[in-house]
């Protein structure tokens, strides 16, 4: 089978390596960027931490799969009737079967002034732009900002928080400015932080993050930002520092070519009990509509389906229906410390820490081969890019 994916994320990467099992499948893997993204570990990056541990080149990936060809390009419209992909190089790809895994991006709700004033953690272009801000606040002017503020109460925002403190006052140091409190604001529009996880986690996290130093606001909408000032229902803010971690939206591929596709309201991409959206056509992870889309684990789980129904296809067995199945979630609150929960069960403290590692090893792992899958793993702990510098690369290149 001829198999073309595009996207080099976690369902496409995933489904890649499940398909390549089969000699007979030959797969074509065509992602914008030349790197695969492991999103959960960019605040640590975000935070001095290893690069290592957010980007691993997809040649690596691919390196031992003779059927597997990775191109870089950009694809801008399809065309389910001739089965053609264009890109931005302009290239055209005839498909036989095209699996799309395009994954989310962000957005800020057209709230005036974000979209230029605003920093984000998303990207290695990102983190090296809010890099670049702080050495040129700190290291260049001296100054510590009044306020440091992280938008969005979810996951992200939560990591994110719990790191940062730590983080800057690494820098002061290094920087040699005087001693000062740093402040760190976590506004979110909810009532309370992570909710889409149990109360009574929200409320934990939120004793754990003040007991780090961050001013928790929930209940609080941001309305606008300037360049020194972040107004949050009706009160100033002032900052030089906003950091954006809410609002995802659809990869805007499929509104640009919205007529090949059925949306529901949130704009993810209506998919049928196989993950169809066409003919020869898939859609799976934060791009299809499924009741868990927006998580890593359930586009891992989109990949297996997909890989054992083409499977199935090819064995001349009956195809598997898609079930959705809810996934673990456990996010970080600061060294050693974080809530977990799973159906009924919620912990919270040193032992969901501890699970939050081992589903960062069995994370990797489902990508790269083991040995390499640790040293990316063991990467996480260690504090290698404290300091920007204007030379240190944009895109990190990694070697094993
Ligand atoms: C900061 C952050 C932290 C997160 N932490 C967690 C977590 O702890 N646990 C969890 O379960 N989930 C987490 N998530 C969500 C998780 O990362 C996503 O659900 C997951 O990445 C979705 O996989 P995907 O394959 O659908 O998309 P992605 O992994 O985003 O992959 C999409 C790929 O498509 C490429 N691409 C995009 N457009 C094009 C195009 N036009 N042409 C070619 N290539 C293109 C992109 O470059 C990328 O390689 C986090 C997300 C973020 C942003």
């Amino acid at each position: 089978m001829n198999i073309t994916i595009v996207g080099g994320g976690f369902g496409g990467v995933k489904t890649a390596l499940e398909l390549a099992k089969e000699p007979y499948n030959h797969i074509t893997l065509i992602s914008d960027k030349p790197d695969f993204q492991y999103y959960p570990a960019l605040y640590g990056t975000a935070t001095g931490h290893s690069k290592l541990q957010s980007w691993v080149p997809l040649g690596e990936i691919f390196a031992q799969k003779n059927n597997v060809d990775v191109l870089i390009d950009t694809i801008t419209t399809i065309d389910p009737d001739t089965k053609t992909l264009t890109a931005k190089s302009g290239q055209r790809y005839g498909y036989d079967t095209c699996i799309l895994a395009l994954g989310a991006v962000t957005t800020y709700f057209g709230i005036e002034g974000l979209d230029t004033f605003a920093y984000g953690i998303k990207s290695s272009e990102e983190i090296t732009r809010l890099k670049h801000h702080l050495y040129e606040e700190m290291g260049e002017r001296h100054m510590i900002d009044k306020h440091y503020v992280i938008v969005g109460g979810g996951p992200t925002g939560v990591e994110l928080a719990s790191a940062l403190g730590a983080y800057l006052e690494r820098l002061r140091i290094h920087y040699k400015l005087p001693h000062h409190k740093i402040r760190i604001n976590l506004v979110e529009a909810s009532p309370r932080l992570l909710p889409r996880m149990h109360e009574k986690t929200s409320a934990k996290v939120k004793r754990r993050l003040e007991k780090l130093g961050v001013n928790v606001e929930t209940g609080k909408v941001v309305q606008s930002a300037t360049a020194d000032t972040l107004m949050v229902s009706g009160r100033p803010i002032k900052s030089h520092t906003v950091i954006w971690t809410s609002g995802v939206a659809n990869n805007p591929f499929y509104k640009a070519n919205e007529h090949h596709f059925e949306f529901i309201k949130n704009g993810k991409v209506v998919v049928d009990e196989h993950l169809k959206a066409g003919k020869d056509l898939y859609i799976i992870g934060d791009n299809a509509a499924t009741p868990f889309s927006g998580l890593a684990q359930t586009a891992l789980h989109d990949a297996l389906f997909l890989a054992d129904n083409f499977k199935r296809h090819h064995d001349r067995q009956s195809l598997k229906k898609y079930k959705a199945v809810m996934p673990p979630v456990v996010v970080p609150v600061g060294e050693n410390w974080a809530v977990f929960e799973w159906r009924k069960l919620r912990l919270s403290g040193w032992v969901a820490s501890m699970i939050r590692r081992a589903a960062d090893v069995v994370g990797y792992s489902d990508i790269l081969p083991f040995g390499y899958a640790f040293d990316v793993w063991r990467s996480q702990r260690i504090l290698e890019d404290e300091y920007f510098t204007p030379t240190a690369p944009a895109t990190p290149s990694v070697k094993k």
